[in-house]
């Protein structure tokens, strides 16, 4: 099983009538009922008002793949669990940055560059499956129309990435590299710009097709380990191969 947590600030769903019309159940609610569309994930809700921001040691410890959708409160999540969340990745653990949280404390730890990007309100998005044997994209056509997304343009002040897996298009004539993977540590990353608030992004089938695929590639495969280290080779390999000759 893939223990997967779905961790979201849920502010705009207790402040926006709007958002919360569309989102009922939250965000993680919507996005926690897509992943469960598969029996090889085990998947938990997590929120920001919940004790210990919703991460304890104990919900960490226990999750493989931790997806972020923040926005107003990046400010209000403890430096202490974003540490906490950096030394999981680099363990191993899998992450999946969503929309906003591009300049969330946690992603913008992770990639050590600036984040930022161009943005707008209410245009038309054609997202370009770019790398279709990538296994994030399984399944789609050449691209997904949304009418109204939010635009993300360029530039984007990341890290060069792995993989571009999505190209965004708006109507309002950017672009944007809207899905992206990068590797820190033994941890694989994952950002993908669809999924303003006021936009019913997380219910679109294929939207939630890419999040189950985005979550089996993120996945570790030996589980996770703890911070890699800088151990000291003495024996080195040859001398234990010549003391066994001997
Ligand atoms: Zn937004």
């Amino acid at each position: 099983m893939i223990r997967v947590t779905v961790w979201n600030e849920n502010i705009h769903e207790k402040e926006m009538e709007n958002v919360a019309k569309i989102y009922p159940k939250g965000i993680h609610g919507t996005i926690a009922e897509a992943l469960r569309q598969c029996p090889d994930l085990e998947v938990r809700e997590a929120t920001l008002d919940m004790p210990y921001q919703g991460l304890s040691d104990e919900v960490l410890a226990n999750t493989d793949v931790l997806i972020w959708w923040g926005h107003c409160g990046h400010h209000l999540v403890d430096d202490a669990l974003v540490e906490r969340i950096r030394s999981r990745v680099w363990g191993g653990m899998g992450f999946i940055a969503l929309h906003s949280a591009h300049m969330s404390k946690p992603f913008r730890t992770l990639m050590g560059t600036p984040c930022t990007l161009r943005w707008r309100d209410g245009d038309f998005e054609r997202l370009w499956v770019v790398d279709p044997q990538h296994p994030i994209a399984r399944g789609l056509g050449e691209y997904i129309e949304l009418e109204e997304e939010e635009m993300y343009g360029e530039p984007f002040g990341i890290s060069n990435p792995d993989d571009v897996v999505f190209m965004g298009w708006f109507s309002g004539g950017e672009v944007f590299r809207s899905g992206c993977t990068f590797r820190r540590g033994a941890g694989k990353i994952f950002y993908f710009q669809p999924g303003h608030e006021t936009c019913p992004i997380y219910h679109h089938p294929q939207i939630q097709q890419i999040l189950r695929n985005a979550v089996h590639w993120a996945a570790p495969a030996d589980g996770v380990g703890s911070e890699p280290t800088c151990p000291c080779a003495i024996p080195s390999p040859e001398a234990v191969r010549k003391h066994k000759d001997a």
